[in-house]
């Protein structure tokens, strides 16, 4: 094994063993509530965090209050990073086959 395939299953290892991991992206939704009186009724509408994924082909959301953002905004980065990791991973064993090395 490669010191730079050792590193990557390394860090991969250690996002799976004790990171929080959640799919998705976050998109910021902005809406009027509905009641007359309310200042988003002049424009000046809600603004709420989103995570919106798909599961099984259809797309869900998740409304994220603001004291969870930095939670879930670590959780989805490192998501992404163990993801990119494993993509990585399969790469090197794409060129495996492809040159027949074990
Ligand atoms: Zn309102």
């Amino acid at each position: 094994m490669s010191p730079r395939e050792r590193n990557q299953r390394s860090r991969l290892a250690q996002l799976v063993h004790t990171a929080g991991l959640l799919r998705g992206t976050l998109a910021v939704r902005e809406r009027a509530c509905g009641k007359a009186n309310c200042k988003c009724a002049n424009g000046d509408k809600h603004v709420s965090l989103y995570l919106v994924a798909s599961y099984e082909g259809r797309v869900r959301q998740l409304f994220i209050p603001k004291d969870w953002e930095p939670q879930v905004r670590r959780w989805v980065e490192q998501y992404q990073e163990a993801r990119k990791l494993l993509e990585e991973v399969s790469l090197l064993h794409w060129d495996k086959v492809q040159k027949r090395q074990e």
